[in-house]
């Protein structure tokens, strides 16, 4: 791994997509989601800015706050850029929209992969339907946790890239905890519950099959290009994860 930034206090010069310097924090980890994740107040306070801290003018939270941000660091301008974002994060498609291509996925179990539906590619992240490096760039944040075989997905997204191409994305992550697995399949191909069900909001479809801890980067130290934060000594949380393709 190269480069770890700490500091790298995404609003200093206002939000990095609007400019705005007048942000609003609301809670928005319930009880049920702090419970399931055994959070301590402190984890909890830490997740809490991480997804309800907001710009009150554009309405982007910190973590896609953070994520563009590492977006403008790698690349200051995306019009040369062809861009695959998967699973639009909420808020960041207006500020990709400028990109000499962008495709933006759904998934949709019961559809045909690579289908387009209402603007979106229907893809599943770890079988994606596009040929061999293709893009300049591709982003997600938040998904990696809801997918049995992440490191499929991850590797995925790699086989896209072109060579030199960055993948960049982010995860909830406590480092001072180890991954810990939610929800596997048995041998008869069920489902088993190891822990009593957990989602993120209203994503019921989507349960939390893993819970990242610190081992995710030392795993990945090879693979990772650049770790980015917000703010290490404050909130370790608010960060993005940068990996380049050879
Ligand atoms: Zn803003």
């Amino acid at each position: 791994m190269n480069k770890v930034l700490r500091g790298c206090r995404i609003d200093r010069e206002g939000c990095p997509f609007c400019r705005g310097h007048s942000f609003e924090q609301k809670t928005v980890i319930d009880d049920t989601l702090a419970n399931t994740w055994e959070l301590s107040q402190r984890e909890r306070s830490w997740f809490d800015e991480r997804e309800g801290h907001f710009c009150r003018t554009c309405h982007m939270s910190k973590r896609v706050r953070m994520l563009l941000w590492s977006l403008k660091k790698i690349f200051p301008e995306f019009n040369a850029l062809h861009i695959l974002h998967l699973n639009q994060t909420n808020g960041l498609s207006q500020a990709l929209s400028g990109a000499a291509s962008l495709i933006e996925t759904t998934y949709l179990s019961d559809r045909e992969l690579g289908a387009e539906i209402h603007g979106l590619s229907n893809q599943d992240m770890t079988r994606l339907t596009f040929g061999n490096s293709r893009f300049d760039l591709v982003v997600h944040s938040e998904t990696l946790e809801h997918l049995h075989d992440y490191e499929l997905a991850l590797s995925e997204a790699r086989r896209v890239l072109k060579p030199g191409g960055y993948q960049i994305y982010s995860i909830p992550l406590l480092h001072d905890r180890q991954t810990r697995r939610r929800i596997a399949w048995d041998a008869d191909g069920k489902l088993i519950h190891l822990h009593p069900l957990s989602t993120h909001g209203l994503e019921e479809e989507y349960p939390v099959v893993w819970e990242f801890g610190g081992d995710f980067i030392s795993n990945r130290t090879e693979l990772i290009y650049e770790i980015h934060y917000d703010n290490y000594l404050k909130n370790k949380t608010v960060f993005t994860i940068v990996e380049r393709k050879a």
